[in-house]
């Protein structure tokens, strides 16, 4: 056994991973050799993050096993690709200054390519009245007072939040100086005024469940790290859908996937950890990497405990409620009705974007429900659901009655492997988890985009995989 793995560097152990990754062509084993129990390291959770790591790992020798509750690879990377064209319901944006996704890509030949153009403009839906973006600040049911009204309603929080961004860094997040901005995402409000009607028009795209919810300096973070990939260029698409690159990771696996593993219980015996899974079996390893949302975290028991710092980290930081929904048209309505197809609504079914394939500017449209809506929303029944969609839809846009085939819906918050779409701070919790919440904890280490320090989304899971893997490395 091994505490410490043979290494030299981590600028090392990252040209070996790249320089091998074209030639591992063995696919990752599933449910294959289970006498084995003990291993080095046990990875939980095979999505980018724990996919990441587990590649550079394995560059430098270790033994490994990766637990994964869902029968796919992938986690919140998920194509749906019995929908027609495949679109993505989770991440897919893969930005110019994703450097670690971006050089797994080039070493797993995969392809990326700028996304297909669909219909320009957005409709705009208040009640029963619609009108384009361009016409928005002159439009009679326009509702917002005279000093916002060419404001979209959807950019109306970026609008109320200080510019230039305060951060300069994309770390200085975590600076004492920035703790001044770890309010309530409310106190801007009175920037633009608060009223009833500009929360419930905010709250249509809000990434929380409400403004006094969210902190201000978790969302000037994301303005940081936003303004950071726009200024070198828009993002890229996986050519055949996002999830192609999870698969080619673990294809590049030597190590085994065990799937349908739901791990519960991970308890320290001596220097060695034991998994328990919900199906009863039980690994050992030395090492620990736990890529596991802290929504799912939080119900899986640990002893010895997490310090109690941690553990309110891990209980409280707050997951965006979200699901996702596809359909199709059988005829262009937006042609008949003569408004753009994609659409800003206040209805319930709060945004529908329009997603063009290579052939066709309009391919499938995409539902987006978040916050409060997506958590009623998820507790309709799914034929109520469907109903909701369809008739909501046919409400907005007459044209499109009779047309619509409904395709899949997915709530990110009812996966027992996500529980939302991810993270985000509440007023306060930057200042009093910023010491914890990637801290290890006797030999777990954890990983996932909610423990990444400088990237967010795709490029946070694969640094933070990164950052684990080497503390397991001890470099
Ligand atoms: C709707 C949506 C849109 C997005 N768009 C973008 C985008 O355009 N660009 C971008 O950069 N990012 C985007 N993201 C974010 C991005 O998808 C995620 O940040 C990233 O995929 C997270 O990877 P991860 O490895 O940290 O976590 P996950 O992908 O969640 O991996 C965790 C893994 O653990 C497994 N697991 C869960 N519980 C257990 C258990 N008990 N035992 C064993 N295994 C378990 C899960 O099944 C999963 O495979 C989006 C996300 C969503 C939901």
């Amino acid at each position: 056994m091994r505490n410490k793995l043979n290494f030299t560097s981590r600028r090392q152990v990252l040209a070996g991973l790249s320089a091998t990754a074209g030639a591992l062509a063995l696919p990752a084993c599933v449910n294959s050799s289970e006498e084995k129990k003990h291993y080095d390291t046990i990875i939980i959770g095979a999505g980018l993050a724990g996919l990441h790591a587990s590649r550079l790992l394995e560059e430098e020798g270790a033994e490994l096993l990766i637990l994964e509750s869902n029968n796919r690879v992938g986690g919140r990377i998920f194509t749906m690709d019995d929908v027609p064209s495949s679109p993505d319901a989770g991440g897919m944006e893969i930005g110019q200054m994703y450097a670690r996704a971006r050089s797994t890509v080039n070493d797993l030949n995969i392809q990326l390519a700028p996304f297909p153009t669909s219909p320009r403009g957005m409709t705009i839906n208040i009640d029963d009245h619609s009108t384009t973006m361009s016409n928005w600040g002159d439009w009679e049911y326009n509702p917002l007072p005279e000093s916002i009204k060419k404001t979209p309603p959807f950019a109306l929080m970026r609008s109320a939040t200080p510019t230039p961004n305060p951060l300069v860094e994309l770390d200085s997040w975590l600076e004492k100086e920035a703790q001044q901005h770890d309010l309530p995402l409310s106190d801007y409000l009175k920037n633009i005024g608060d009223s009833p009607l500009i929360r419930d028009m905010i709250d249509i795209s809000l990434q929380g469940d409400k403004l006094e919810n969210i902190s201000i300096l978790g969302e000037l973070r994301k303005g940081r790290i936003g303004q950071f990939e726009r200024s070198n260029g828009p993002s890229e698409m996986v050519v055949g859908g996002a999830s192609r690159l999870p698969e080619a990771m673990a294809k590049s696996l030597k190590s085994s996937i065990f799937f349908g593993k739901k791990v519960t219980r991970i308890e320290r015996n001596g220097n060695k950890s034991i998994f328990t899974c919900e199906d009863g079996s039980e690994y050992s390893a030395n090492h620990v990497i736990c890529t596991l949302p802290y929504a799912v975290l939080k119900n899986i028991s640990i002893k010895p405990e997490l310090p109690e710092l941690q553990r309110r980290a891990v209980n409280e930081i707050p997951y965006l409620p979200a699901t996702v929904f596809y359909f199709t048209s059988s005829e262009p309505f937006w042609e008949e009705d003569g408004l753009p197809p994609t659409m800003w609504t206040n209805s319930t079914i709060e945004r529908v974007f329009a997603l063009a394939s290579i052939d066709k500017p309009v391919a499938v449209f995409w539902g987006l429900i978040n916050g409060n809506n997506a958590i009623a929303f998820d507790k309709l029944s799914r034929a109520a659901q469907e109903n909701l969609i369809i008739s909501e839809m046919e409400r907005i846009r007459p044209a499109c009655r009779g047309k619509l085939s409904l395709h899949k819906i997915h709530s990110w918050t009812a996966s027992p492997h996500s529980r939302g779409a991810w993270a985000y701070w509440k007023p306060g919790q930057i200042t009093n988890f910023s010491k914890v919440y990637h801290a290890p904890h006797k030999n777990i280490h954890f990983a996932g985009e909610h423990t990444s320090t400088f990237a967010a989304g795709i490029e946070g899971a694969f640094e933070s995989g990164e950052r684990a893997a080497f503390e397991v490395l001890g470099i």
